[in-house]
């Protein structure tokens, strides 16, 4: 089988995901970090709920910049939603994000222990008391770290919140999924796909995270109509 191109992949449908499925599809991880991914978010547009894109800051533009092309509403600028009270901790075992509350803990306190919501594994992270402005990574609840709004790719997988930034990201993670022969890349970084958490990488979950996307797919849809 040749490579799809990116637009013949967003129209595939879910018979075909399942043909594939059946067939020894093998997904070549191309070693992308979240980083690659990232410059455009897909968010819930918070005047009209539809969807609309967030570009995050990079070298050309210093700001971040929310744009609907629905109803024309537009922000430009920080809003940061990271107050001093709450850390960002991305898991060191299975790159979880969750929070550490700060402000109960002493402030000479350099390191503390905190237990993985997701894995249980006990991180013992540096602690910092001031990120205010600092924006911290993006959260376990699927929104955006500028303006606190709700990425449209999000939905609930049995009590986990299964997200992505934008289209492009989605079927990378629906290729992944779909695939039954997995091949690492060979890059020195962690991969988006590496750091993906293990209810999606299980294959037991296979069909039921792909139904799960498909219907992420066909909210868009419904949307443009
Ligand atoms: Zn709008
Ligand atoms: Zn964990």
């Amino acid at each position: 089988m040749g490579a799809m191109r990116p637009h013949e992949r967003r129209h595939q449908t879910f018979s075909a995901i399942k043909k594939k499925m059946k067939s020894d599809y093998t997904y070549k991880d191309k070693g992308n970090t979240k980083w690659y991914y990232i410059s455009k978010i897909n968010v819930v547009c918070p005047k009209c709920s539809n969807k609309s894109t967030l570009n995050t800051p990079n070298q050309n533009q210093r700001e971040p910049e929310i744009k609907c092309s629905k109803c024309y509403y537009s922000k430009k600028g920080y809003e940061y939603l990271v107050s001093s009270k709450v850390q960002k901790i991305v898991c060191e075992n299975c790159d979880s994000i969750f929070d550490l509350e700060t402000k109960n803990l002493p402030k000479r306190v350099k390191k503390a222990n905190c237990k993985c919501p997701d894995c249980n594994h006990q991180n013992q992270v540096e602690v910092k008391f001031d990120l205010y402005k600092k924006g911290g990574m993006y959260n376990q609840q699927a929104k955006d770290q500028y303006f606190g709004l709700d990425f449209w790719y999000k939905t609930n997988f049995k009590n986990n919140c299964f997200w992505a930034y934008n289209l492009e990201h989605l079927n990378e993670i629906e290729e992944y999924v779909t695939a039954g022969v997995r091949k690492r890349h060979l890059g020195e970084y962690q991969s988006m796909i590496e750091k993906l958490p293990k209810w999606i990488s299980s294959k037991k979950n296979r069909e039921e995270l792909l139904k799960t996307i498909d219907k992420l797919k066909k909210k868009t849809a419904e949307n443009k109509a």
